[in-house]
């Protein structure tokens, strides 16, 4: 057994340090996969992981990253065979079981979905747990029976990573989409993902009333908070909003009246422990639905060292669409 490169989290007396360091193989944890390791991506919770601002690891040492593709390099689990290429997004991966951000991984093999065929590693972490997300929350507001002729969908934190993802998708689908974002240089980007319209974030800030004009039949909420209520409160009769993420905050001050007096639904979003036929229906919707000339649009990428400059950038809100990490 020898050592591999990795991105290891350790606590410190104030906080916690972060470096790439050469790990050793025989500190990896329990699993019945090892994978070698091809890319990865930076979402908003390795931000949180990397820095330090919120308790998402909960075990030190800690590799950070949430998601990878790979080849399986041995295994003992029946699905999977040496030289297969597999996705792995959440599981508690990089919180509580060494992560994405090294050259090896060693995971449940109940944790792994098929790269889909034709789809490349790096276009799979183009779209990562973000895109997959953003998928999770497309067919929660298909199944709730949100259609294109219902009206247009709004998508909160537009420029993010789940946002660019779902403006992306919804458009290709044909939903018209509108587009809350607090970076207006951004909107020829926006629109370029199929946005039909800008709004700017601060409409969405500030305390609203309990129930608001009815703009749309539906939302993706990245952003929580005083955004997630207003969005609710300006939903049309019968509509439904898929939460799925806390960048403005984590509280949600609103109140019943949008599903008391219309009717509103709000739907609960959550990537890492989704069942894994859901999971492998969203990947398999994320090949067939997905532009990939948008993909490639809306990603970036960077190696390994640059996941440390990228995870503070991610939680000011400075990172456009994905990145993607090239893993050498
Ligand atoms: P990004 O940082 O890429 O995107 C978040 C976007 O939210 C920003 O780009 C910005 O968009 C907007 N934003 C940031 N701060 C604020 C603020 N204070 N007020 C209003 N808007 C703000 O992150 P991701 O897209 O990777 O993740 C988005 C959220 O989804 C995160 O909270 C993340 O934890 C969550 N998430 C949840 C998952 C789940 O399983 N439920 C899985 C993946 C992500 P703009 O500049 O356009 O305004």
């Amino acid at each position: 057994m020898g050592t591999f490169r990795a991105v290891r989290i350790d606590k410190a007396d104030a906080g916690q340090n972060v470096a790439l360091v050469d790990f050793d193989e025989k500190d990896l944890m329990d699993g019945d996969v090892t994978v070698r390791v091809e890319w990865s991506t930076v979402n908003f919770k390795d931000g949180l992981a990397i820095s330090g601002k919120a308790p998402v690891v909960r075990r030190f040492p800690m590799i950070p990253g949430i998601d990878f593709v790979g080849m399986v390099e041995s295994s003992t689990h029946p699905d999977w065979k040496p030289g297969d290429r597999v996705i792995l997004n959440g599981w508690g991966c990089g919180e509580t079981h060494l992560g994405a951000y090294a050259e090896k991984a060693r995971v449940k093999g109940d944790w792994l979905v098929p790269v889909p065929p034709g789809m490349t590693g790096r276009e799979a972490m183009a779209i990562g747990t973000a895109g997959y997300t953003a998928m999770l929350a497309v067919m929660a507001l298909e199944r709730h029976g949100i259609a294109p002729d219902r009206g247009p969908v709004v998508v909160t934190g537009a420029a993010g990573g789940v946002g660019s993802v779902a403006v992306a998708l919804l458009s290709r689908l044909g939903f018209t989409v509108i587009a809350s974002t607090g970076r207006p240089q951004e909107a020829d980007y926006l629109k370029g993902l199929g946005a039909a319209e800008i709004i700017d974030r601060a409409e969405l800030a500030q305390p609203g009333k309990p129930l608001g004009k009815e703009r749309w039949a539906g939302g993706i909420d990245a952003v929580g908070s005083q955004t997630l209520a207003n969005v609710l409160a300006q939903t049309r009769y019968g509509g439904a909003v898929a939460a799925c993420g806390l960048a403005g905050g984590m509280d949600l001050p609103t109140t019943v009246a949008p599903f008391i007096l219309r009717g509103v639904s709000l739907l609960g979003i959550d990537s890492v422990m989704c069942p894994l036929p859901v999971r492998r229906e969203a990947w398999k919707r994320l090949a067939s639905d997905l532009d990939r000339g948008k993909l490639q649009t809306l990603s970036n990428e960077i190696g390994l060292a640059g996941v440390l400059v990228a995870a503070p950038a991610i939680l000011e809100g400075k990172v456009r669409g994905r990145i993607v990490v090239k893993i050498p």
